[in-house]
């Protein structure tokens, strides 16, 4: 059986930006996937403090930047799940689960650099297809050595997405909104409704 190609882009989101929308559209584009899983991470209620916003909120933004968006589904396995949540584990249980389903992982640069020291690194690169992106302020020269690297040691399935680069973090988003500051051609329009209405990140 031809297993279908689908992806997982996981992440914070707290919020969902422009960035995150464009590298699961540009996957989704470019390698044909059947769709791609924007899955929210659960947080700790012990870092609400630090985060200023639930499970629940950042998961209505993700739902909400999804809409107008057929290819992009969104998964709320980690938050439902609670507790810590480590990519590898996602993976095998989403891959049991959906037995039909090739299951690839979207990362940006950042994130591409690090995956080595992730819980259970060389594991997702030995078993799982990586989708790279290439993120502002991210050496692309390091990201492709790093590839390389992972490509030699890991035997790891690796493709770098063309993508068209958004100078775009969360950290940005949360600063612009302490500071009333309009989030416009940063985050969907619906998710600076949300982020005004419910006065989040003041
Ligand atoms: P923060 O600023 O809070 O650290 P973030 O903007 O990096 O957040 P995350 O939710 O941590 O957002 O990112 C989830 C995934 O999306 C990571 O793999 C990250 O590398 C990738 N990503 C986020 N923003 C971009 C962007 N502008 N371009 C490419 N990849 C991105």
């Amino acid at each position: 059986m031809k297993k279908k190609p689908a992806a997982v882009l996981g992440g914070t989101f707290n919020p969902i930006h422009l960035g995150h929308i464009s590298i699961a559209e540009a996957a989704a584009e470019e390698l044909h996937l059947h769709t791609v899983y924007l899955m929210p991470a659960h947080v700790s209620p012990f870092k609400l403090n630090e985060l200023h916003v639930s499970d629940e909120d950042r998961l209505a933004m993700v739902r909400i930047a999804a809409q107008n968006h057929p290819r992009l589904s969104v998964l709320d396995y980690e938050i439902r799940k609670q507790g810590i949540s480590y990519t590898w584990d996602t993976l095998e249980e989403l891959s049991r689960i959906h037995e039909d389903t090739d299951f690839w992982f979207i990362v940006g640069g950042d994130s591409f650099l690090q995956l080595k020291s992730w819980s259970h690194g060389p594991e997702i690169l030995s078993r799982y297809g990586i989708i790279l992106t290439i993120r502002p302020g991210i050496s692309r020269e390091d990201c492709l050595q790093m590839k390389e690297q992972y490509e030699n040691q890991y035997g790891a399935r690796i493709s770098l997405v063309h993508n068209d680069p958004l100078d775009i973090s969360s950290t940005e988003i949360r600063r612009r909104a302490a500071e009333g500051k309009s989030l416009k051609g940063l985050v969907p329009r619906e998710v600076e409704k949300y982020i005004y209405d419910h006065r989040l990140y003041r």
